[in-house]
């Protein structure tokens, strides 16, 4: 027996691990390979899921192997080479994060700081178990796991399907992806070797497409990323020999020379997703319930906020607040899972169209739009939420993101108060507040009118700033309105105080 059955840890299994190993939620993490992922899959993490790695406590490795500038070196077909800024932009506005910038950072190294804060956090990943059948009852799910001593039967209250693209889970519960596969397919691999400055990505041009290398930070390693025409029927098998002879083709022969490789695929673009992202008591996160096209590095980000999302809901489930909030996680995410698939796809069709040129100076401006401040994930809110109480038409709007604002006390900054699993209230007053604080719930008063968290979050003084653990702005009330936050605070289970200090 178990409370939450993972499956899947790859970032997003990860993600929700280490966020209910520090609740203290009983559950386990079950993964079919047989050790950590080695691949390089995702290679840029967003402001936005590394602010969620640093609620986690997972942020200080990924800072200390990513870096933010990798300005890139175009090779064009007639021979000119060009150096252009990089391809990750910052966010538009700083003010209001302390991670203005995507960090470039091998997607196995943010699994690496994930697993080592859910191990200090007293979990574990189970490496060679592989879900093969599932069953639910109104009770929970039974779920036959394969491991090299046979099958093991795990009977589960909730499962969650964090087992990518391909998600056996999302199968067995009989639910479709829903979309489109354009037919966009491109060579990968991690390849050592080529020879070339190692502060920044390489990008040939040419009428057959585009092919790139891009160093990844703290290892000898460069992603090879080749774009396969439209016109070719079955490609060849991805190999070291075929990738030499692809460089040799658009760098001249042995100019670029690959030694080793260790890990080789083709990638197929779809543009899919579920419809919902919960079957009674499956719940399917990440890949395993959306896949789109890799323009502006959004698959991991939108796997570890959906993972960030459901932890907290998963929780106060299990401690007896009512079963609907776990239906707010797909109310919530598919709409967010719908705009990165817009957001990719249209991305996609600039650059695709962009890689068959000859020039890299088209193919630069079209990389560079990419990124922007969509992708960095900061904007996403949730005002329709049925968690979201609706505010004051003016300032700051519930279902924000909490910005990340100072001018607190001792140079302290907001998301310093919302690191951990509980509730925040923030609370603008020079007067007492009527909502004390609890196990669940810190709360703060802000006394300084004119600082630049008064500013950004009081439109109006004498007010309530409710915050979710996963920083969403739930509601920003007057004081006078603090009776509804109470009956909010307990419908969800949130411990509280009620005295007025
Ligand atoms: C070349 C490339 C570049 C990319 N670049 C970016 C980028 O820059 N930024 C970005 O955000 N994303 C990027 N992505 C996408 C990113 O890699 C995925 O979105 C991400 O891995 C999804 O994470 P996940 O945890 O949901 O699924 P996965 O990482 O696929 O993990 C799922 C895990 O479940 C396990 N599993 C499957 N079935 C079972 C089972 N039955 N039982 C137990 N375990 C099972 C699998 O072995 C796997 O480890 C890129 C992908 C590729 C290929």
């Amino acid at each position: 027996m178990t409370d939450i059955l993972i499956v899947g840890a790859g970032p997003t299994g990860l993600t929700l691990a280490t966020d209910l190993a520090r609740r203290g939620v009983d559950h386990r993490l079950i993964e079919r390979d047989p050790g950590p992922n080695p691949t390089s899959r995702a290679k840029a993490i967003q402001p936005r899921a590394l602010e969620v790695l640093d609620d986690l406590g997972a942020v200080e490795p990924v800072l200390a192997t990513g870096i933010t500038d990798l300005p890139t070196r175009f090779y064009d077909a007639d021979g000119t080479v060009a150096d252009r800024p990089g391809i990750a932009v910052p966010v538009g506005d700083p003010a209001g994060t302390r991670y203005p910038s995507p960090r470039w950072i091998a997607q196995f190294h943010v699994e690496a700081a994930l697993r080592e804060r859910l191990t200090a956090s007293g979990g574990r990943v189970e490496y060679g178990h592989e879900a093969v059948a599932l069953r639910q009852d109104p009770d929970g799910v039974t779920v036959d796991v394969a491991t090299a001593d046979g099958v093991e039967t795990v009977h589960a209250r909730y499962v969650v399907a964090a087992d990518g693209g391909r998600s056996p889970v999302r199968k067995l519960v009989g639910l479709p992806l829903i979309g489109t596969t354009p037919g966009q397919r491109w060579y990968l691999g991690d390849v050592r070797g080529p020879g070339l400055d190692r502060g920044r990505i390489h990008i040939w041009t040419s009428p057959a497409g585009m092919l790139g290398l891009t160093p990844l930070p703290g290892t000898d390693i460069w992603q090879f990323q080749s774009a396969i025409p439209g016109g070719v029927g079955t490609p060849p098998e991805p190999a070291l020999e075929l990738y030499q002879a692809m460089l040799d083709d658009r760098a001249g022969a042995g100019v670029v020379r690959l030694t080793s490789a260790t890990w080789l695929s083709i990638s197929q673009v779809n543009v899919r997703m579920l419809e919902r992202f919960r079957d009674r008591r499956v719940l399917i996160a990440g890949d395993a319930a959306h896949v789109h096209p890799p323009a502006g590095g959004q698959g991991m980000n939108t796997g570890i906020q959906d993972a960030y999302n459901l932890g907290w809901k998963l929780a106060a489930v299990l401690r007896g607040a009512p079963e609907d909030l776990l239906e707010t996680y797909s109310d919530e995410r598919v709409p967010v899972a719908r705009a990165v698939l817009d957001d990719s796809s249209r991305k996609m069709r600039g650059v695709t169209t962009a890689a068959m040129g000859a020039s890299g100076g088209g193919l630069a401006a079209a990389l560079r739009t990419m990124t922007d401040d969509v992708t960095t994930g900061l904007p996403i809110a949730y005002p329709d939420s049925t968690l979201t109480r609706p505010g004051p038409p003016s300032g700051l709007p519930a279902g924000s993101r909490a910005p990340d604002t100072g001018g607190l006390p001792g140079g302290v900054r907001v998301h310093d108060l919302l690191r951990g699993p509980h509730w925040t209230l923030l609370a603008f007053t020079d007067g007492p507040v009527p909502i004390g604080g609890g196990a669940d719930l810190h709360v703060h008063r802000v006394t300084d009118r004119s600082g630049e968290t008064a500013r950004c979050y009081a439109d109006e003084w004498d007010a309530l700033v409710l915050i979710r653990p996963d920083g969403y702005l739930a509601a920003r009330v007057p004081i006078a309105g603090a009776g509804h936050l109470t009956a909010y605070l307990d419908r969800y289970r949130v411990e509280h105080g009620d005295e007025a200090r």
